[in-house]
C-alpha cells in the first residue's frame, strides 16, 4: 500500500461543498482533518460516510487552531467554513463580517505562527457585482454588493497582503452556482433553511413544496427570468485538488473562475428539471429577489489553462440527475445501498 500523502485541513468541511472537496482529497490520497462548528454541517457525513477526523469546533477560537496545528502535521488548508445566505448577510452583516472576515483573520493568523504556508480559499463569483461584460473573466472589475460578496472580496484582499507580508500562498477559487451532488448517492446539498433553486425545484418535484417561486420575469433575457451557470459540486471539488496541487508545487497566489462558460434561465432549469425528474412543477411567478444580476455566466478559461481542469459533468440534465438522487434517497423515496467510499 502507498504511504498516505500529506495531511490537509478542511474547515467546513462538514458542509455542501467542503465533504465534496473531503471525498476528493481522501480519493487522491490525502489524509483530512475537518474543522467544522457544525452550525450547518452534518457531523455524520463526516464521520460515517467520509470516515475523516471531525474537530467540531471554530475557526475564531485562536486557542483551538494552534492547538490543532500543533498536534498535527499539516501541509495545507482548504478554507470553506462561512455562511452563505446573501439575504440573511443584509440584515445581519455583523454576523458575515464576524464569522466569514475575522474568523478568516485569526485562521490565517495561526497559519502564519505555525508556520503553514499554503491556503486553498472558497470565494465567489458575488465579488465582481453586477457584471459589465459576459462571460465574466478573473480581471473583470470587483463591486461587491452584499455584505456576504464584501465578505469575499475582503478575503481575497486580505490574502494578497498576507502573501506579500508572510508569504503565505493561496489559491482562491471564485464559484458560479455550485450544483448537483456526488454520483454515488452518498453526498448532496442539505441545507437548512434552504434558499438555492434546484433543491427548491425538486423538494416541488418530490410534493415536499407545492411549487416553486420565479424571482423576476422581466428581465433583458430570452424568456424574462434571471440566467445562471450551474456547476456539478464535483467539478468544484476536483478544481480544489488541483488548486492544492498547484500550490504544493510552487504555484504563485492567484484566483480562478470556476463555472461551465454556459447559463440557463430559471425556467430553462425548471423545464429540464421537469424533463429529468418525470414530474410537472408548478410555478408561480414572482418578483424580482434584490441584488441579483440577471445574467452570471463565468469564463473558466485561466482555470483549464493553468490548473488544466475540466469540468466532468459540464451538462445541465446530469448536474439535475445526481441530485435528484440524492434528494429522491434523503427524503426517503427510494432507498440506495450502502456504499462505501472508494480511496
Ligand atoms: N431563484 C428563483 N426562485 C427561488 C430561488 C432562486 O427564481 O426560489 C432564482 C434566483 O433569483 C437566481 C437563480 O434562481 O436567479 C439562482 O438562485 P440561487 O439562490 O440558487 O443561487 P444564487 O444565484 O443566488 O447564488
Amino acid at each position: 500500500m502507498s504511504q498516505p500523502k500529506s495531511t490537509i485541513l478542511v474547515t467546513g468541511g462538514a458542509g455542501y461543498i467542503g465533504s465534496h472537496a473531503v471525498l476528493a482529497l481522501t480519493k487522491a490520497g490525502y489524509e483530512v482533518i475537518v474543522l467544522d462548528n457544525l452550525s450547518y454541517g452534518h457531523q455524520e457525513l463526516v464521520e460515517e460516510v467520509l470516515k475523516v477526523k471531525l474537530i467540531v469546533g471554530d475557526i475564531e477560537d485562536r486557542a483551538l487552531l494552534d492547538r490543532l496545528f500543533a498536534t498535527y502535521n499539516i501541509t495545507a488548508v482548504m478554507h470553506f467554513a462561512a455562511y452563505i445566505a446573501v439575504g440573511e448577510s443584509v440584515s445581519h452583516p455583523d454576523k458575515y463580517y464576524r464569522n466569514n472576515v475575522t474568523g478568516t483573520l485569526t485562521l490565517l493568523e495561526a497559519m502564519v505562527a505555525a508556520a503553514i504556508d499554503k491556503l486553498v480559499f472558497s470565494s465567489s463569483c458575488a465579488l465582481y457585482g453586477i457584471p459589465k461584460s459576459i462571460p465574466l473573466v478573473e480581471d473583470h472589475p470587483q463591486d461587491p454588493i452584499s455584505p456576504y460578496a464584501k465578505t469575499k472580496w475582503m478575503v481575497e484582499q486580505i490574502l494578497d497582503d498576507f502573501d506579500r507580508a508572510y508569504g503565505l500562498h493561496s489559491v482562491s477559487f471564485r464559484y458560479f452556482n455550485a450544483a448537483g451532488a456526488d454520483p454515488s448517492g452518498l453526498l448532496g446539498e442539505d441545507h437548512i433553511p434552504e434558499t438555492h433553486l434546484i433543491p427548491l425545484v425538486l423538494f416541488a418535484a418530490l410534493g415536499k413544496l407545492n411549487s416553486v417561486s420565479i424571482f423576476g420575469t422581466d428581465y433583458d433575457t430570452i424568456d424574462g427570468t434571471c440566467i445562471r451557470d450551474y456547476i456539478h459540486v464535483v467539478d468544484l471539488a476536483q478544481a480544489h485538488v488541483l488548486g492544492l496541487e498547484y500550490l504544493l508545487n510552487g504555484g504563485n497566489s492567484t484566483a480562478f473562475n470556476l463555472g461551465n462558460g454556459s447559463g440557463f434561465s430559471v425556467r430553462e432549469l425548471i423545464k429540464t428539471a421537469e424533463e429529468v425528474t418525470g414530474k410537472e412543477i408548478k410555478i408561480v411567478e414572482g418578483d424580482r429577489r434584490s441584488g441579483d444580476p440577471p445574467v452570471l455566466v463565468g469564463s473558466s478559461d485561466k482555470a483549464k489553462r493553468v490548473l488544466g481542469w475540466y469540468p466532468q459533468y459540464p451538462s445541465l440534465r446530469d448536474i439535475l440527475a445526481h441530485a435528484w438522487q440524492w434528494h429522491q434517497q434523503r427524503h426517503g423515496q427510494t432507498h440506495l445501498p450502502h456504499l462505501q467510499v472508494s480511496r
